[in-house]
């Protein structure tokens, strides 16, 4: 039998204002708890429903040294930045953002969505990169939802959407500078997954709807919960009631790691050199 992960550690989400001051549900960063290596952030935005001319996004920002994944549920957000890139995000698609050396984007709702209202409701992720990888040109992947590969158990209780890894038999298509697992499952009542995990990497739950059981003999995971994982080889997912999660997972890069703000950097000589390079143009501007 493979060895099963244990929970070590439940992490209430707390919120927090961001971009131009929507609220989002975040587990971690929080006092205690810097990462999750590679992990720098998860953040839950809404969801929320807006009224006409509500809506509010996070204007022209920079971003250097790291990789924002944004997967949106419900609602639509449309993406620029400094590279003339433009990209509009519907239900269920995914954008992968390299910043690498950097970047300046804003990302909003769409011009729809702030005229007419409506509901946000998705994930932003921050991954971070190695540090032979952070001055890297800046890339993207968008992946439309049809485009994102699906599976599910054989009972069709438990249901999964890979955004990187695998899971089933079914592989995402991302491609990713180190070996990661972004996992959606949405668990029905009386759903049981064991899904592997390489015994070196570091995982959490993050529980987003109903609540799951998490390891064996495990532990309850209600919604707006993480529960971080320990080592071993398999982690075991159950739930009684409907129940929606993320499971991510990546290989530990085990370097320092100092921020501030938008810049993810090893040393702090390097986050006074991002923010110099900000302010002086050298990550360009939008063209509008
Ligand atoms: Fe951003």
């Amino acid at each position: 039998m493979k060895n099963q992960r244990d929970v070590l550690r439940l992490v209430f989400s707390h919120r927090q204002r961001e971009g131009g001051g929507f609220i989002v549900r975040r587990p971690f960063p929080a006092v205690g708890i810097t990462q999750v290596d590679p992990f720098l952030l998860v953040d839950e935005l809404g969801p929320i429903d807006y009224a006409p001319g509500k809506a509010i996004g996070a204007p022209d920002h920079p971003h250097r040294g790291f990789e924002t994944v944004t997967y949106v549920l419900e609602g639509e957000l449309e993406h620029e930045d400094s590279s003339g890139e433009r990209g509009f995000l519907g239900a269920g698609d995914v954008q992968w953002m390299t910043a690498g050396r950097g970047v300046v984007h804003s990302e909003m709702p769409s011009r729809r969505l702030q005229e007419g209202g409506g509901r946000v409701h998705g994930f932003q992720v921050w991954v971070n990169l190695p540090r032979k990888d952070k001055f890297i040109e800046p890339r993207y992947q968008e992946l439309k939802a049809g485009q994102i590969p699906k599976a599910q158990t054989a009972d069709g209780l438990a249901k999964v959407t890979l955004i990187a890894g695998e899971a089933l038999g079914a592989k995402a298509l991302t491609e990713t500078r180190t070996p990661l697992v972004y996992q959606h499952w949405s668990l029905s009542p009386g759903a049981v997954v064991e899904q592997p995990l390489p015994g070196s990497f570091n995982g959490v739950v993050y529980v987003f709807e109903g609540e799951a059981h998490v390891g064996e003999p495990g532990r309850a995971v209600k919604e707006g919960t993480m529960a971080i994982l320990g080592l071993g080889e398999v982690v075991k997912l159950s739930a009684q009631v409907p129940t929606q999660l993320l499971l991510l997972a990546g290989v530990p890069l085990n370097e320092p790691m100092v921020r501030w703000g938008p810049f993810v950097m090893n040393e702090p000589f390097e986050l006074e050199q991002a923010a110099a390079d900000f302010q002086t143009g050298k990550m360009g501007s939008i063209p509008r």
